[in-house]
Parts: structure tokens; sequence; C-alpha cells
């Protein structure tokens, strides 16, 4: 039953406008990754990490001393770097937690909880209810607004059975097929998929915006009291 984690940072991140590729770019001093590594590391019962990075890149300084595995190159797509991930994984490893680096503030409790309902399940993710009103829109003019009734916001980690992972990748590689996460390439092998509620913090930076507001928010929450922290 042991579990591992594939850590994607292998994208540009070129919404952010930063010289350095995105998951190398500093949070209040750490950069993405580092973050994002050590909430896996220090999430019960992953026992391993797997860094995927832009080709030629190694781990930023800050990420060196946190027992990664060795990085391993990305792909064109992020399903290229999840599979890249899974080929460089050591053997042995039952059930496979795929998180963005770009999630610093994961909690680890999340992952474990979301490792716990894949064991139960084969395949889980975070994901929060959707509370605003989704429009559809064509060159500036709203086509259609989408229910918003049963919709969630897929978040990572998303966890699964090793196997059913590397199925899911194979098979949409064969077929020419792209999904922006994984859980939707194994759902489109007609597997269950489950959802663990996740954390409205654990959102994904993409623009400067991004970065400034979890600013804002670690600085909160580091001058708040001890024992408020989380
Ligand atoms: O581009 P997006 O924001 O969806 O990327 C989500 C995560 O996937 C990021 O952590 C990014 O580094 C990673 N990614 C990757 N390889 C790609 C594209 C994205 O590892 N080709």
């Amino acid at each position: 039953m042991r579990a591992a984690a594939i850590l994607l940072a292998a994208g540009r991140g070129e919404r952010l406008g930063h010289a350095l590729p995105k998951a190398f770019v500093p949070l209040a001093g750490r950069s993405l990754l580092a973050r994002s590594a050590e909430a896996l590391r220090s999430s019960p019962g992953v026992e391993a990490v797997q860094p995927v990075l832009p080709a030629g890149a190694g781990l930023p300084e800050d990420a060196r001393g946190l027992g990664l595995l060795p990085p391993v190159a990305g792909g064109a797509r992020r399903q290229d770097s999840v599979l890249a991930g899974l080929r460089a994984l050591p053997e042995g490893f039952e059930w496979v937690a795929v998180h963005d680096a770009a999630r610093p503030r994961v909690r680890p409790e999340a992952v474990a909880q979301v490792l716990e309902a894949a064991r139960r399940h084969g395949a889980a993710l975070l994901a929060v209810p959707v509370a605003d009103t989704l429009k559809r829109v064509h060159e500036g003019r709203v086509v259609e607004t989408a229910p918003r009734e049963g919709l969630w916001a897929a978040q990572t980690p998303q966890a699964f059975r090793t196997e059913l992972l590397r199925e899911a990748l194979e098979k949409a590689l064969a077929e020419g097929r792209s999904g922006t996460d994984c859980a939707s390439l194994v759902e489109a092998l007609g597997a269950p998929v489950w959802v663990v509620e996740g954390d409205p913090d654990n959102r994904k930076i993409t623009g400067p915006e991004d970065l400034a507001e979890a600013e804002r928010e670690l600085a909160s929450v580091e001058a708040a009291p001890a024992g408020a922290k989380r």
C-alpha cells in the first residue's frame, strides 16, 4: 500500500510574466516548488516525491534538501509531464498523488485525505463547489449560462491506483486525446472518480494577482497568534 507523489513543475507559466519558470518563482521568499514539495513530504503516507521540471532545469536551491527523487524532464502538455513522472517513479508504489507545484498552499492533511479516498475507490481528487455563476463567452458575448448546480472546481492533488493512471495516460496518448487534469483521463476509461472537498486556499497561482493575493494571505496567517495558524 505504498504511495508516492508526482510534483508537476514543468510548465512555463507564461501568464505569470516572470523570467523564471512558474514553480521556481518565490512566494514570500520560498519557491512555489519548495512549498508544495514540503507539504507532500510532510503528508503521512507519502513515501517519495518525484519532481518533474522543465527540460534542462535542476531543482531550485531551496528544494535541494527536501529528500526529493532525482528530477525528470516534463513534456509539452501537462499530461505528458505526468507520464514522464510516472515512468521515472521507482517500482513498488501502488498509489500515486499528482500535484501542481503551482498550488503551494495545499495542506498535508488534504493530501492524506485524497490518498485515503483513492485507496477506497481507486481514484479521487480535491475539489471545491463553484460559487460563481459560469458563462460561456464567445467574442465578448455570452452564449450560455451553465447551471451551477453540482459544479465543482477541480484542484490537486488527484490520487489514483498507479496502474489506473498509467492506463489512462497511455490510452490518451495513443488516441491523441488531451485533458487539463488527470481525473478527466481516468473518467474517460469509465472508472469512477470520487471527490474530497478541498480548501479554497489551495488555489493555483496563475497570474501576478494570484501571487500577490497568496503573499497577502500568508502574511496574515504568519501574523496571527500562535494556535490560530494553519
Ligand atoms: O499550466 P497549468 O497552470 O495548468 O499547470 C498546472 C501545473 O502543471 C503547474 O504546476 C505546471 O508546472 C505543470 N505543468 C507541467 N508540464 C506542462 C504544463 C504544466 O508540469 N507541460
